[in-house]
């Protein structure tokens, strides 16, 4: 499914985010998302917008289309407010594959999954530019439906034009350390985005997903910003190959 923003016919290369979750935008990649030239139509691609999870085990697969039309709508709201095209590829998320607390996820329906989300990625891709700047998850704490993302991304395209951002509320949750030498060890040099001015702006972007807000949530994304920051102010960090 496509929504388009508004006419094309703009200069520059594209700026296609991909979300495995509704959210993670938002959440991750947000100074990014604002710093898009103007002229430039954003676009946010929507991986695994299938769902049930409510924060409570067991889940409940038969709210997966309740809680699914929901975190929809909460994405078109988003993209709309943001001037972004979005595309929602409909994969269903690990809440309804393998839901926590369960057996694990087979490696054949992993493998099989893997190829089924390159191909979808492949198809997204196909009508965007070899210059186009593509943002993926970093892949911190190892969520895998954020690492088929990434993966399936650097399957297609190389490291040309990928920008990695950290992967939240999970980065929060680890110390600097790890953090750096995971990224250093993918080869990636990072950049921080500073946020100071636009964390008002940042709380109001995250609040159109408030069905995956946790009270813990917002004290996590921030305090890994202040983090960042080291006493500045607040920031987003992104990591690119060195060139
Ligand atoms: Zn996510």
């Amino acid at each position: 499914m496509a929504e388009r923003a508004r006419g094309r016919g703009e200069e520059g290369p594209e700026h296609v985010f991909f979300s495995p979750h509704p959210d993670d935008v938002a959440l991750g990649a947000y100074a990014s998302l604002l710093g898009v030239p103007r002229g430039i139509v954003p676009t946010l691609v929507t991986v695994f917008s299938q769902s049930c999870w409510e924060f409570v085990l067991p889940v409940d697969p038969s709210r997966a289309m309740a809680v699914t039309s929901l975190r929809m709508g909460e994405d078109r709201r988003f993209a709309r407010a943001h001037g972004a095209d979005l595309v929602h590829l409909g994969f269903r998320d690990t809440s309804l594959r393998a839901p926590p607390g369960g057996p694990a996820e087979p490696e054949a329906a992993r493998e099989a999954l893997a190829a089924r989300v390159r191909l979808a990625l492949g198809e997204v891709l196909a009508s965007v530019s070899e210059e186009a700047l593509l943002y993926v998850p970093l892949g911190i704490s190892s969520h895998v439906d954020h690492l088929l993302v990434r993966d399936a991304v650097r399957a297609l395209r190389g490291e040309r034009g990928v920008v990695y951002y950290e992967d939240l509320p999970y980065s929060a949750h680890h110390p600097e350390d790890e953090i750096v030498d995971y990224a250093w060890a993918l080869g990636l040099s990072p950049r921080c985005l500073d946020m100071t001015t636009l964390w008002s702006a940042k709380l109001r972007g995250l609040s159109f997903y408030a069905s995956q807000l946790e009270p813990q949530t917002l004290p996590a994304v921030e305090a890994h910003a202040r983090r960042l920051g080291a006493g500045r102010g607040l920031a987003e960090r992104v990591w690119t190959v060195a060139p």
